[in-house]
């Protein structure tokens, strides 16, 4: 079914948004010393988008949310730059918190953790990963060591989280850990002291503030009626967030990739070589007609996966095969984009590089390209058992 024209003029804005406001910020030299962008320069933006009418537009105060094919719309033009996103407040992972909170969140949490993320005046932090060395939960989250026990109407949580992402600046946390009834989600109010980061370690990526934090969590007391649902539902609830999620990943990488592409094609009809246009080379064209084919290929599979999630389906098979499709498409298209620019494509005068580098990173995070095809592989033995004894 055909998008509606107030949607449509809604991306429209976001576009030019992104485009005459948010693109010069791509030079500005407010990053730490990791490259990440400062809060200071993010909150500037913001205030720019509240004017703009394009601040959180997928997302209504009380945490209803725009249908998933909608926010792919408005998700995509969005992630025209790398800081778009930040710019717009759709950016992970507040984007999948809001999600969250205002799926499952009651409205006294809605009000008190919610209305802020919303606005655009604080940032928040999804604590689930956990070391390597310590054994902990990384691709099999059921590996899950931090725990949490009642105390009186408290709950006490003691553990070690690590590639948590925006944790350093964030005002809210969504902490996991497991109780004897199973998993758990609270909603904490950040920084606390019981809580000390370790580590901010560099990584490949630069795109996310306050980067990526390795947490020790020792004796931190969260108020009863901050458990986000019910004790032992928190691996249900990290599958109603996932699915949007991951699928937003694929919507503001897209946008990405889109600029980047036409970043190169600029490259390769303006820069001869051998006597013609670079883009009459056989070799350059046919990456950028392969580019193109794969962007649209990567436009469908997400308008695709949106659409069962529209259904209210957790879409958890549809978005493993929409996060695997997309992320590896969008690998090539990155990697074309580079090669296409020659030198200029890996120094950091366009934002083709940082794009290469944010894209590597996502066919990691929120789950790595073999693992949700090790999991297509076990539904289709479920599948095959089934078509056996029917
Ligand atoms: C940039 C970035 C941001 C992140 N942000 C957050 C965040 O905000 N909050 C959070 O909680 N986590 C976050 N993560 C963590 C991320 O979700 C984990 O890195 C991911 O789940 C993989 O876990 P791991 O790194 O421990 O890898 P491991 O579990 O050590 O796995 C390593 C590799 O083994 C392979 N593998 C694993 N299982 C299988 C299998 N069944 N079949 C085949 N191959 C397999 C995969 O190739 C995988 O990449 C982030 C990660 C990155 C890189």
């Amino acid at each position: 079914m055909p998008l509606g024209p107030e949607v449509l003029a809604l991306a429209d804005r976001i576009e030019a948004f992104v485009r005459e406001v948010v693109v010069p910020y791509e030079a500005d030299p407010r990053r730490d010393h990791h490259g990440a962008p400062l809060d200071e320069m993010v909150f500037e933006m913001r205030d720019k988008a509240r004017a703009a009418g394009v601040l959180t537009p997928h997302i209504r105060p009380d945490g209803t949310h725009r249908t998933q094919r909608e926010t792919a719309l408005l998700l995509i033009r969005s992630g025209l730059s790398p800081l778009g996103p930040l710019a717009c407040n759709t950016n992970a992972p507040d984007e999948g918190n809001m999600y969250l909170i205002g799926h499952v969140g009651t409205p006294e949490l809605k009000e008190r953790f919610l209305r802020k993320l919303h606005e655009g005046r604080a940032r928040s932090a999804f604590l689930m990963t956990e070391p390597a060395e310590w054994g902990g939960a990384g691709a099999d989250p059921s590996m899950m060591k931090t725990t949490c026990r009642p105390d009186g109407n408290h709950w006490v949580v003691n553990g070690r989280k690590c590639f948590i992402t925006g944790y350093q600046g964030a005002e809210v946390g969504i902490v996991m850990a497991r109780a004897e009834e199973g998993a758990c989600m609270f909603l904490v109010d950040l920084p606390d002291p019981a809580i000390r980061i370790d580590e901010i370690p560099n990584t490949i990526d630069t795109s996310m503030p306050g980067s990526h934090a390795t947490l020790t969590i020792e004796n931190l007391r969260i108020p009863a009626d901050q458990m986000l649902g019910a004790a032992g539902e928190g691996f249900k609830y990290a599958q109603v967030r996932l699915s949007p999620a991951r699928l937003s990943h694929c919507m503001r990488w897209l946008g990405a990739c889109i600029r980047a592409q036409e970043i190169a094609t600029d490259y390769a009809c303006r820069r001869e070589a051998f006597g013609k246009p670079l883009i009459e080379h056989e070799g350059v064209g046919f990456k950028l007609a392969e580019n193109r084919i794969l962007i649209k290929q990567c436009e469908l599979m997400i308008d695709w996966c949106a659409s069962v999630l529209d259904t209210a389906s957790l879409g958890t098979i549809e978005s493993s095969m929409a996060k695997v499709s997309v992320s590896e498409a969008l690998m090539t298209i990155a990697d074309n984009c580079v090669q296409v620019m020659g030198g200029m494509g890996v120094t950091d005068k366009t934002i083709v590089e940082q794009v290469f580098r944010e894209i590597r990173a996502f066919r990691i995070y929120d789950g790595p390209t073999e693992v949700h095809k090790w999991s297509l592989a076990k539904k289709i033995k479920r599948d095959w058992k089934q078509a056996q004894g029917a």
